[in-house]
């Protein structure tokens, strides 16, 4: 009898513990101890018992056999990761960093099992005959409530319990007495929890047009060079959604399951309801607002046959179907795709990965492709497909830059330029509806001394604070609150003040330059409740408001046919920061905000205000002139060496004690130069202090590392992991981010 060993990966998150340790599988577990399973194990000095999950079996031991400790048992309650989820799992440690068990919990959505709901049902235990024979006898003996139980089961085998209890109005106590007499059997049944509220289910198909049918047609044809990536790219109303639908439809009719991701924000009940409609209970949802119970159940049905589609964001990319079809990524270009905790993966590249495992297409559709997707489709690695009409009567909206320094120079010291205002209190009297928009919330609320320029920041984090209408001053990064002082701290002058609007003064500025309008503001701070933005949205949709005012939030795949009017308040914004993909994503909130306008009959405007308003992001966009954007910037991209042309890593220290990170990010850098010089046209940028270079109390400095290939990026990642863990950091903590969306 040859005796069997299990790899585990133990569950604690740390570099220095990041690898297999092998266990003796003793011979009472031997079948139960299997790849994925979740295991109770002695660890370390002290023989700790800790949590880990098997990845593998083998019958060689690594060390001498009579060092090796025995496995203690198997948690029954623990998911069990599937293999095709282990190897992912792998992929995304190899291809993001962190460590293993942070991947294994990436790619289980739920980590225990959870309880199953049951309900309990009343089952007919004799024939019709003789139940109604019974009921007569109960009417003559005046047992109303026998009465009325039995005679529901002449006409029905069987009944829900709580059916009974409720509209029959029968006590618990009376229909166990019925079981004790033979005429009936109450049962315990098993249910999922399912999170879609049924809805009506009729539908309007609208007939499709060329483009949509021969996309269906080509994704759902496995003869076709089939399974492939493919880029939908599609203005914002041109029937994308319609396209989706047909393909996933395609896909159940052959017998396999479709993943639809959609950003987190996105996910609707007007979203939800389009696909209930199309699929009814084969559909479901899985996200952060579930429940655990409910989470569990969404991944049971899915492994269980019960679902077809699964509709959620990233994460609802590792729900375990048998025979997945097609993973659908809308809005592809979103910043919410990539995971902005270790192993920071990217939902997109994790999808043509996951796709390629199980011989399944990926679909990426957007309005403004990420500058990645639209390079991949260039080089053929990507099929690319253009919607660039509406169907129907909707036409692109008409659009008006308006410098702002000029309406300052001719006087007009409002945030409402005069264009803006006119077409305001044009539609306000024509009764139709107006959006707002401001780039982002915390850009705008920061306070400084108009004096002596003191800006007043926060004293945990390297961060300004903005100022909110009920006078503190708050960081959005860790929470601290004070009181907005009378006097500069620095100079002691009275002029500390507001640099720019935020969303709240927008609304106010509505109030006192157009009384009497209706108004519906849109930020983190409205929508911190569970179903506010829902409900700001639908007030909107319901007409209830003449101007919703926003953050980019409102941009968001959402159809108001009442708007007529989109003004960007300041479109460059989000073009003042240090940041690559600045102008990117100030093209696409632009050209997202734009395509709000006019989504009904009647023709939309839109007014873009503006400082820069001879940037070319600012031009495209107002152009809705995708290609000419992607044109320019892609040929900065290369000249630069930035992604998608090259490859980057960004590496983040956070320490406790700010000389040992700048020594630390010296020592990386230097070991980056030294191990990796045969790798021709890698560059190495830093170590510096990061953007934000202190956030509640602690140090980040960060570096950067470039290259055309990524497995060099890979290996670069590979040797500091290395180099972090045999130095045995105390007190430091180092973070990979590939590709970045966002600068540490
Ligand atoms: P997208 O996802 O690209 O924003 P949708 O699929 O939501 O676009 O379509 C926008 C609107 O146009 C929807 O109301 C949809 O029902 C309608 N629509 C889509 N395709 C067609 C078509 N071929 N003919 C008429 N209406 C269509
Ligand atoms: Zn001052
Ligand atoms: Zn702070």
């Amino acid at each position: 009898m040859t005796e069997r060993y299990a790899d585990v990966i133990i569950d604690i998150a740390h570099e220095k513990v990041d690898r297999v340790f092998q266990y003796r599988i003793p011979e009472a577990l031997s079948e139960s101890v299997r790849p994925g399973v979740q295991v109770r194990v002695p660890f370390g000095n002290g023989n700790r018992e800790r949590t880990g999950y098997v990845v593998d079996l083998s019958e060689e031991a690594d060390y001498p056999p009579e060092k090796i400790k025995a496995v203690i048992s198997v948690d029954e309650k623990g998911m069990t990761v599937e293999g095709r989820q282990i190897r992912i799992a792998y992929w995304l440690k190899s291809n993001y960093g962190g460590t293993t068990i942070a991947a294994l919990k990436t790619v289980l959505p739920v980590k225990q099992k959870q309880k199953r709901l049951e309900k309990k049902k009343v089952l007919r235990c004799l024939s019709v005959e003789e139940i109604a024979q019974a009921a007569g006898e109960c009417e003559r003996k005046r047992q109303r409530a026998k009465a009325r139980v039995l005679a529901a089961l002449q006409t029905e085998e069987e009944l829900p319990y709580e059916l009974i209890r409720q509209k029959l109005h029968v006590a618990a106590s009376t229909l166990q007495a019925l079981e004790r007499q033979g005429y009936l059997r109450i049962e315990k049944e098993a249910f999922y929890r399912n999170p879609v509220k049924a809805a009506d289910r009729s539908e309007t198909r609208p007939v499709l047009n060329r483009a949509q049918r021969h996309i269906i047609e080509v994704l759902a044809d496995y003869r076709a060079g089939h399974p492939g990536v493919y880029l939908v790219h599609g203005v914002t109303g041109s029937g994308k959604t319609e396209v989706y639908l047909g393909v996933i439809e395609k896909m159940i009719a052959m017998g396999k399951q479709a993943i639809m991701l959609i950003p987190e924000i996105a996910l609707t009940y007007q979203t939800l309801l389009r696909f209930y409609k199309r699929f009814g209970d084969r559909v479901s949802v899985i996200n952060s607002s579930l429940s655990a119970g409910e989470k569990y159940d969404q991944i049971e049905r899915a492994k269980a046959g019960e679902i077809d589609v699964i509709i959620g964001p990233r994460s609802a990319l590792f729900t375990p179907f048998a025979n997945l079809g097609v993973i659908v990524v809308d809005e592809e270009h979103e910043n919410s795709y990539k995971s902005e905790s270790a192993p920071r993966y990217h939902a997109r590249e994790t999808a043509v990965e996951i796709a390629s495992l199980c011989g399944a297409s990926v679909m990426l559709g957007s309005a403004t492709p990420s500058m990645e997707a639209y390079y991949r489709a260039g080089k053929g690695e990507y099929k690319l497909y253009e919607m660039m009409e509406r169907p129907g009567n909707s036409v692109l909206p008409a659009v008006y830059t308006i410098d702002l320094r000029k309406e300052l120079k001719e006087g007009n010291r409002s945030i409402f330029s005069r264009k803006l205002k006119e077409l305001m209190e044009n539609r306000l009297s024509r009764g139709e509806q107006t959006i707002l928009f401001l780039n982002r919330r915390g850009y705008a609320g920061f306070i400084s001394c108009r004096s002596c320029g003191h800006v007043m920041k926060c004293p945990h984090c390297d961060v300004s604070l903005s100022e909110h209408r009920n006078g503190m001053l708050t960081c959005h990064y860790c929470g601290y609150q004070e009181p907005k002082p009378a006097k500069c701290p620095s100079c002691g002058s009275p002029y500390l003040m507001g640099f720019k609007a935020g969303t709240e003064q927008v609304e106010e500025a509505i109030h006192r330059e157009f009384p009497g309008a209706r108004v519906l503001r849109m930020d983190a701070d409205t929508t911190r409740r569970k179903d506010s933005y829902e409900r700001i949205l639908s007030a909107f949709a319901d007409e209830e408001a003449d101007i919703l005012v926003g953050t980019q939030m409102i941009v968001k795949g959402h159809d108001f046919p009442g708007v007529t009017l989109v003004g960007v308040l300041a479109a460059d914004l989000s073009l003042n920061r240090n940041d690559y993909r600045a102008g990117e994503r100030t093209f696409q909130l632009l050209t997202q905000a734009a395509g709000r306008a006019g989504r009904g009959e009647r023709p939309g405007e839109v007014v873009i205000q503006t400082y820069q308003p001879e940037h070319y992001s600012v031009v495209y966009a107002a152009k809705q002139d995708y290609r000419g954007f992607y044109g320019e910037e892609i040929a900065y991209r290369g000249l630069v060496g930035y992604p998608p042309v090259e490859h980057m890593l960004a590496v983040l220290i956070v320490s406790r004690v700010q000389e040992e990170g700048e020594r630390l990010g010296e020592e990386m850098t230097n070991l980056v130069k030294k191990e990796m010089a045969d790798a021709a046209g890698l560059k190495v940028i830093g170590p510096a202090p990061a953007a934000v270079g202190k956030i509640a109390d602690l140090y980040r400095h960060s570096f950067y590392v470039r290259h055309g290939e990524y497995r060099i990026l890979v290996e670069v990642k590979d040797r500091l992991e290395n180099y972090c863990r045999e130095r045995e950091l105390r007190g430091q903590t180092v973070q990979f981010d590939f590709d970045p969306m966002n600068t540490f």
